[in-house]
């Protein structure tokens, strides 16, 4: 079982001192005999230690930065959620395909935020601005957030922030199953839990540093017995050899085995094939050299993207026969379910 996650070094930005959680965050440090660096930009961080990139990226990785969140401005996040609420960036996990080696590139760092609630203050202005429509907050479009909340608890208040409000709702997607802390919060219905979950040969070889498969289906059932409501991100849809189609089965069937009857009414599935770009295979490559990763851009399709950045995703047919094979997964394990979209 991966052990929750606990940094090797801290940096706190000076200003994160004058939050309690940032207080709260340096005594635990402390306590714990963490090393602790004092920093004034984000400059200073990126002269972490280690003699080559590989080095520093591994490093970077077991990296906890405690610092204030400056811009409150929310970037958006089609097509699950209308903004992005910045609690952490960065990730312990090394998952071969993660698009934080690009989107981070230059900060794989982990930095969580401690002006909590002034980013609280501004979600609230975007719910005001759209009531009474619905406004939905994605709280890992940058992080796996989950990973490192059992030393914040600053998702656990945005669940229970959320939890309050009228007109907002809150959904995150997690590899990790340390959800203990998450189980009592006051959710009221509002806050979608979701879990990525994959085949288990796909999250052997290309997930190191994450929750193994049955871990996050107990943590899941764990959460759908605190009536949150649940879903499950199938991504990404990889076709490993001939048995991928068993191995999809088995994930299903592992599901199945595992939820309670109750949260299979209100489930939501996504599913989303593999895909590149040219830059994140470079990237990909570079981070994780042995990658058993296939990423053969004449063995799949080109999809044109935004900026000149297209992505290389899987051919017609074998998107057709992914979306059916899993579609019928869904259906015949979870008839009530929803699939939310294949892309
Ligand atoms: Fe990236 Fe998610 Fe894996 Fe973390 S758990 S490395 S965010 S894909």
């Amino acid at each position: 079982m991966v052990k929750p996650f606990v940094p090797q070094l801290v940096y706190i930005e000076p200003r994160a001192l004058e939050y309690s959680l940032g207080k709260k965050l340096k005594e635990k440090f402390e306590k714990d005999g963490i090393e602790i660096r004092e920093t004034t930009s984000h400059n200073q961080v990126r002269n972490l230690p280690g003699e080559n990139d590989f080095q520093k990226y591994r490093i970077a990785k077991s990296t906890l930065v405690v610092g204030v969140r400056k811009t409150l401005k929310f970037d958006t996040s089609k097509p699950s959620a209308e903004y992005a609420i910045p609690l952490a960036t960065g990730c312990m996990g090394h998952c071969h395909y993660c698009y934080l080696q690009t989107t981070m590139g230059s900060k794989p760092y982990i930095r969580t935020y401690v002006n909590v609630e002034e980013i609280f203050d501004a979600a609230d202005q975007y719910m005001e601005e759209r009531a009474p429509e619905e406004t939905r907050f994605e709280a890992s479009c940058t992080s796996d957030i989950v990973g490192v909340d059992h030393l914040t608890h600053s998702l656990k208040q945005a669940i229970e922030h959320f939890g309050k409000s009228t007109y907002g709702k809150l959904r995150f997607v997690t590899k990790f199953s340390h959800v203990d802390h998450l189980l009592d919060a006051d959710h009221k219905g509002k806050t979608r839990f979701r879990f990525s979950v994959n085949a288990d040969y796909v999250i052997k070889y290309f997930e190191p540093g994450t929750s193994r498969l049955k871990d996050r289906i107990e943590a899941a059932a764990k959460v759908a017995e605190a009536d949150y409501p649940l879903g499950f991100i199938v991504a990404p849809i990889y076709l490993y050899d001939d048995t991928w189609k068993e191995g999809y089965k088995e994930l299903f069937e592992q599901l199945d085995a595992y939820l309670p009857h109750h949260a299979r009414k209100n489930l939501t599935f996504e599913l989303i094939q593999h895909r590149f770009t040219k830059p994140a295979k470079n990237t990909i490559l570079k981070n994780y050299p042995m990658t058993k990763l296939e990423m053969e851009e004449n063995k799949r399709q080109y999809r044109w993207g935004k900026y000149g950045i297209g992505k290389y995703v899987y051919p017609k047919e074998d998107q057709q026969d992914m979306k059916e094979t899993l579609s019928d997964y869904v259906h015949s394990h979870f008839p009530e379910a929803e699939i939310a979209y294949f892309t």
